[in-house]
């Protein structure tokens, strides 16, 4: 390994591993280390993106800049690694009674939805899902990313050129000054974080004010008889293989401990029975905690006190979706071709650090 490096990324979850790709792509150079025991969000997310959300139904934050990049990200990343992980899909949000059916016409007859959503009485898909009265809201720019397989074929990819390491990096073997860092005997001029939930533990940022939550997703096996379409009703079902779906997710902020329980799948399988009641089996349940944050919106930016220290963290429920923008706007920060969005700089929570030991 060469004795000075750009840049170290802690963590190879997908924040990390976009970002990496993203430095990759610009051809600079950087090292990751990452810690594959460690508690990781990304190994259990759905993957979904989906531009409307809410229970009113509201376009989610930078949906016009964002979304309609998504396909062409993943597609092209697709190319580069080798794979198949990527797939466009709508998602069919049914409306719950005649007053969200109205509001579901209206929404979707506003110029700003046209490219979103339409009102829809009933996909043909869902026939073999409980009647929907009410029809509802189609939305497009949607899909999802099988983010294991993406994660999996990226450690090959940086593997094969010697890019990263697998420990737990050790915060007391790290030399900090304000024009660089040193870990196990190699410079970099700065060290980024990408740890997700375990930023918390994290010395030097611990003082961010995460507001993490558990979430736990079952995958099932019947025939339900969706299969290029999404279907979101309290939880969402989402065809991942021939008669295989996701089944998710919980939101827990008060038991961060990332261990599946009977509770959530109790949940989760309730909420199922309201639009489902024939024959399926459980064949999966994952737990795991998502990085989210007070404002909902991420942590990135370089440290008050030693610039050589930065995060990229709390993309919360929209990894998927807001990673490969702002890692273009972090790198392009990085080379100073760009300032930070200010909404995510962690430079709003200054008072927060001065308040801090570190
Ligand atoms: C049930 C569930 C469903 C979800 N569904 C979706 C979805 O449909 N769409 C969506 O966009 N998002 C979804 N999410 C959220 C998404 O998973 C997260 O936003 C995203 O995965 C966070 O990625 P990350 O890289 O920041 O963190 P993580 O995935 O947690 O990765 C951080 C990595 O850093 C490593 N690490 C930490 N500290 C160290 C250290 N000191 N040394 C070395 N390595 C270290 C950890 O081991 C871990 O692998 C879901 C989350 C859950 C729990």
């Amino acid at each position: 390994m060469p004795q000075q490096i750009d840049y170290l990324i802690v963590g190879q979850g997908l924040a990390g591993t976009i970002l990496a790709h993203e430095l990759d792509t610009r051809g600079v150079s950087f090292h990751i280390v990452h810690n594959p025991t460690g508690t990781s969000a990304s190994a259990v997310a759905a993957g979904i993106y989906n531009p409307i959300t809410g229970m009113r139904f509201v376009k989610t934050w930078l949906a016009d800049e964002i979304f309609g990049q998504i396909p062409n990200y993943y597609s092209a990343l697709e190319a580069k690694l080798g794979g198949s992980f990527h797939q466009q899909l709508p998602i069919f949000r049914p409306a719950e009674n005649p007053k969200q059916q109205n509001e579901i016409i209206e929404k979707c007859s506003q110029p700003s939805f046209e490219n979103y959503a339409q009102y829809t009485k009933n996909p043909s898909q869902t026939l073999l899902l409980q009647q929907q009265h009410f029809g509802g809201m189609l939305i497009g720019q949607s899909g999802w990313v099988n983010v294991p397989k993406l994660l999996q074929l990226s450690q090959q990819y940086f593997e094969s050129k010697q890019q990263i390491t697998y420990q737990h990096l050790n915060y007391d073997e790290l030399h900090v000054s304000n024009q660089k860092v040193q870990y196990q005997g190699v410079t970099y001029k700065k060290i980024i974080f990408c740890q997700g939930y375990e930023a918390l533990a994290n010395p030097y940022f611990s003082w961010l004010p995460f507001k993490a939550v558990k979430g736990e997703i079952l995958k099932i096996n019947g025939e339900l008889g969706l299969h290029s379409l999404a279907f979101l009703k309290g939880v969402f079902l989402l065809p991942y293989a021939q008669n295989h779906y996701y089944l998710g997710a919980t939101y827990n902020w008060a038991n961060l401990q990332p261990t599946t329980s009977h509770e959530a799948s109790s949940e989760l399988t309730q909420k199922l029975t309201k639009m489902y009641n024939g024959r399926y089996c459980i064949v999966d349940h994952q737990a795991g905690i998502r990085p989210a944050t007070t404002d909902r919106r991420p942590f990135i930016g370089l440290h008050g006190y030693y610039p050589s220290l930065a995060v990229f963290n709390g993309f919360g429920t929209k990894a998927v979706s807001l990673a490969p923008y702002f890692a273009q706007n972090f790198a392009d920060f990085l080379q100073a071709k760009a300032e930070l969005l200010p909404d995510v700089n962690i430079n709003r929570f200054s008072s927060l650090y001065l308040k801090s030991e570190i």
